[in-house]
């Protein structure tokens, strides 16, 4: 069985081709611009050279098409038609209450993330236009909808309400959805795998440190809480976003600066985290580069950082009675090697420490932990994509 899984941004195509029976990628690309001058796909078969393709893509049609073709292409393709792909799974960022687990794509489940685009209007709406243009240019072939919040819909209500007025739930669903749900789940069921135990006696937390963070605590193999909120803006400060702050500061700099709503929500999404703090960059590389360099506020930057990655291990072992593993995963916890150690330093007391050897990777997956200590400390490279075939394999099975 041959699964397509599909990632649709608002102007960007992200595909992978996976072969089910031996989990093998066979192709995976990138399509870019979609929509504005200069689109472009950027396609690799398991193995071989990238190919660049410019040509206009007007919209997620368009895009999907070119994909097909460059699927079942005789030079670069890796399937000799579309008969090929079996399945497809999307990605959607947004499944609200409504969605616990992955489904089968109809007509009501399209209904309902349209509705969910009220609370992530930056992705539910080009989930959706992926979907479309999947369903057209591949009738008949089924489809399946993975929720980037669905694992964390076992959070219990004491974690995910908000101090707020009660209606404000039932009228707007303000809550805590919490995200990267399917990295979170792939990760904590690997370490339970490469522990040889069964998910349901463990406490693990999970660090997803990206461009976008987020940290949860998994116990038993299900969410009970986690660090992004209503949005992907909570939590730990991150690449460009400021994570939680005092609430009351949003009205004092909309005043203050004369910010209106859009500006403000801007600040707060694109020019704040360790990009605001620093004045420099939002990529970890560069901070580490210019903190050793001497640059003060790029060290500020991530001193901050890890002091709130810090700051959620004793909160969420303390949520679960405990904690059994940690694992570290995404761009910046697979290959950052010095914050690893920072955040794992000292906490000795906890029961946590890391092997600067063993520690010495990046992007592998590999236990970190110290000698004779009782937490065990892991690095996992997330999988999303095959999470998202896995899951679309069983469902249609
Ligand atoms: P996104 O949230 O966009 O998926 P990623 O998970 O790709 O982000 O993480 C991007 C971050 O990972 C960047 O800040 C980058 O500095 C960091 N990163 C990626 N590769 C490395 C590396 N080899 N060494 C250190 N940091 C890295």
């Amino acid at each position: 069985m041959n699964v397509l899984v599909i990632n649709a941004g608002s102007s960007s195509l992200k595909y992978q081709l996976i072969d089910m029976d031996t989990q093998v990628v066979m192709a995976k690309g990138l399509c870019e611009r979609i929509g504005i001058d200069g689109s472009r796909l950027k396609h690799t078969p398991s193995g071989e050279e990238t190919v660049l393709l410019e040509q206009p893509m007007k919209d997620h049609s368009d895009a999907i098409q070119m994909v097909i073709d460059a699927l079942i292409d005789k030079n670069y393709g890796v399937i000799n038609d579309m008969s090929a792909i079996d399945a497809v799974g999307h990605r959607v960022v947004h499944g609200g209450e409504y969605f616990n687990q992955s489904v089968i794509i109809n007509d009501d489940v399209k209904k309902k993330i349209d509705e969910c685009g009220a609370l992530a209007p930056l992705h539910n709406p080009a989930n959706l236009i992926g979907i479309e243009a999947c369903q057209k240019a591949m009738p008949g072939v089924p489809m399946v909808a993975v929720f980037d919040t669905a694992f964390h819909q076992t959070m219990p209500p004491e974690a995910y309400m908000y101090a707020l007025p009660y209606e404000y739930y039932e009228k707007h669903k303000i809550r805590k959805y919490g995200f990267h749900g399917t990295s979170h789940y792939y990760v904590a069921n690997r370490c339970a795998a490469l522990m040889n135990r069964p998910i349901e006696e463990l406490r693990i937390i999970t660090l997803h440190l990206g461009n976008g963070s987020s940290i949860t605590a998994v116990d038993k193999g299900k969410s009970v809480d986690t660090s992004m909120g209503f949005t992907p803006l909570a939590g730990v400060p991150m690449g460009t976003r400021s994570g939680v702050i005092d609430p009351a500061i949003i009205p004092y700099i909309m005043e203050k600066e004369n910010l209106s709503i859009d500006e403000v929500n801007s600040v707060l999404n694109k020019k704040s985290g360790v990009l605001g703090v620093s004045g420099l960059s939002s990529d970890f590389r560069d901070l580490e580069t210019a903190a050793a360099e001497g640059d003060k506020k790029a060290q500020l930057a991530l001193d901050m950082f890890e002091y709130s990655v810090k700051r959620y291990i004793g909160y969420y072992a303390s949520v679960m009675g405990g904690v059994d593993a940690l694992v570290f995963t995404a761009g910046v916890g697979e290959n950052n090697i010095p914050l690893r150690e920072r955040v794992l330093s000292n906490m000795e007391f906890m029961g946590i420490a890391c092997d600067p050897e063993k520690n010495n990777v990046r992007g592998k997956e590999v236990e970190i932990t110290k000698y004779g200590a009782a937490v065990r400390s892991f690095v996992i490279p997330t999988n999303e994509e095959l999470t998202i075939a896995l899951d679309t394999k069983k469902l249609l099975a």
